[in-house]
């Protein structure tokens, strides 16, 4: 706080650097203090969750006051705890677990499920979280399963106890018998075997004479290599924004050439897709100090965040370019609202292309480009946009979520969020019919395309090309067979 006091004054005048010797007094508040401390101490919370619970009792009991200048401190609190979360967030070294586990937790974010890297994780029990969350969409990547226990009480009743969970049905056990422990070990092994043995039969799938290509959604090389032994048609979502999560230092443009040469070189005919950065809303970069938003889901994420980032975001589409060199890859822009959106990407692109091209730099131009549509104007706009870019691609968790207006991480709106409500199924259906009209490919990278439930909704649409992730692809194939056969 002192140095960003000194900051401060080096930058603006000395009374309004004042604000942050007031943000320092708050600091120092000791009603602000034992809050913390009780909830920590009491309430078991971690000191992350304990500093982010007080700062929002603070913001909003100041919000509810009528001086203007008294509501204004609300800011001012929520500023002083970013800084402490992200000092506690740097004081952690590293969070890879030592020993196989299962980790319980309130409330985890999808940054810090990356820093825990898959080894020795064995499964999420989460309290606070709902299926479609960054952070299940990623577990489900990472093949790891995840349950979220609202009522669980964590400590102390969880201390010492052994823990065995079932990601598919949701289920916790704790201290389970050893019948149970039986059961689910003999379940694990038999998908294993399952997904060995469709991995392995590579087998065109249709469904009433038409061709039904299966892809697979990554984010990471380990997940391409996992769609690699599944059986996958392609990559049809490279989750870029992933590599980037719970880093200090962002990437330099030429690691990033490094990492998506390594990806290309394991898919060389194959497509794949790079989504580029769809950061903002709950993905958030440690080593940008992005200012907090009241609404993040409708904030600056995704391509809003690119243009406001337009160096990083460049040094991004310049590492595409180059990378290209080692395969056919194609790019694909997330949370499109606007045809316009999509001319300021190709004015970057070409300035990313320039400036390669100046430096005598090898890379590929023109590569095939895809829209993600996600919100309810790119579907009502689905064939203006269309007639702009190669293929569009319905991102149908954001789709769900903006088109219910229902929160995607919000637990308490998890019987609202329906990706299978009416509503989404006729935005879908709209965007086939866009892109069927304009000649476009079309695929569905959202949660919903791994629903085998929803399956037969969404084939009779005229969908051909579903993209999920690689630990769902037997699943997805095994009923798309059966289909086929009734
Ligand atoms: C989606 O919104 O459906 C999607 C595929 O993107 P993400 O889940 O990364 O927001
Ligand atoms: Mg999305």
């Amino acid at each position: 706080m002192t140095l960003r006091c000194e900051k401060a004054q080096a930058l603006c005048q000395k009374d309004q650097a004042a604000i942050f010797e007031a943000q320092k007094l708050m600091l120092e508040d000791q009603e602000f203090i034992d809050r913390i401390q009780e909830s920590i101490g009491q309430d078991k919370r971690t000191a992350v969750y304990a500093v982010l619970q007080t700062s929002e009792f603070y913001a909003d009991m100041f919000l509810g006051m009528d001086d203007e200048l008294m509501r204004s401190k609300s800011a001012d609190i929520r500023d002083v705890s970013s800084l402490l979360v992200r000092c506690l967030s740097q004081g952690k070294a590293d969070k890879k677990l030592l020993a196989p586990g299962i980790v319980v937790a309130d409330y985890l974010l999808p940054g810090d499920l990356v820093e825990m890297g898959r080894e020795n994780l064995l499964g999420l029990v989460v309290r606070h979280g709902s299926p479609s969350s960054h952070l299940a969409v990623l577990a489900t990547g990472m093949n790891l399963p995840m349950v979220v226990c609202p009522d669980l009480d964590i400590e102390p009743a969880l201390e010492g106890k052994t823990l065995a969970m079932d990601g598919g049905e949701g289920l916790l056990f704790i201290e389970p018998d050893s019948s149970t422990q039986t059961l689910l070990k003999e379940k694990a092994q038999e998908l294993i075997y399952r997904k060995q043995v469709l991995a392995s039969t590579g087998e065109e799938l249709c469904y009433q004479g038409r061709r039904i290509e299966l892809l697979a959604n990554v984010g990471s090389i380990e997940d391409i290599r996992q769609a690699i032994q599944a059986g996958c048609d392609g990559i049809g979502l490279f989750r870029t924004e992933l590599s980037f999560l719970g880093r200090q230092e962002l990437p330099d443009e030429d690691e990033l050439v490094e990492y998506y040469s390594q990806c290309l070189e394991l898919m060389p005919d194959r497509p794949l897709v790079f989504r580029t950065l769809d950061i903002g809303s709950d993905k958030q970069i440690q080593g940008l100090s992005l200012p907090q938003e009241a609404n993040p889901a409708l904030g600056c994420r995704g391509i809003r965040f690119c243009f406001a980032h337009t160096d990083l975001f460049k040094t991004q589409l310049r590492a595409l370019l180059r990378a290209a060199v080692k395969g056919r890859p194609a790019l694909m822009f997330p949370m499109i609202t606007s045809v316009e959106e999509v001319a300021h990407i190709k004015a970057l692109l070409r300035e990313a292309a320039d400036e390669l091209k100046q430096a005598g730099l090898p890379y590929r131009d023109h590569l095939p480009l895809g829209l993600m549509i996600e919100t309810p104007a790119a579907v009502v706009l689905a064939r203006e946009l269309a007639r702009e870019v190669s293929f569009l691609s319905i991102g149908s968790n954001d789709l769900a979520q903006y088109t219910l207006a229902a929160d995607r991480e919000n637990e308490a709106l998890a019987d609202r969020f329906n990706d299978r409500h009416p509503a989404v199924m006729k935005m879908i259906a709209l965007t086939v019919e866009a892109a069927r009209q304009e000649g476009v490919a079309l695929s569905l990278c959202g949660e919903l395309a791994r629903d085998t439930q929803a399956l037969p909704q969404l084939l009779e649409t005229g969908l051909t090309r579903l993209s999920v992730s690689p630990s769902r692809l037997e699943a997805v194939k095994a009923k798309i067979r059966q289909l086929c056969k009734q």
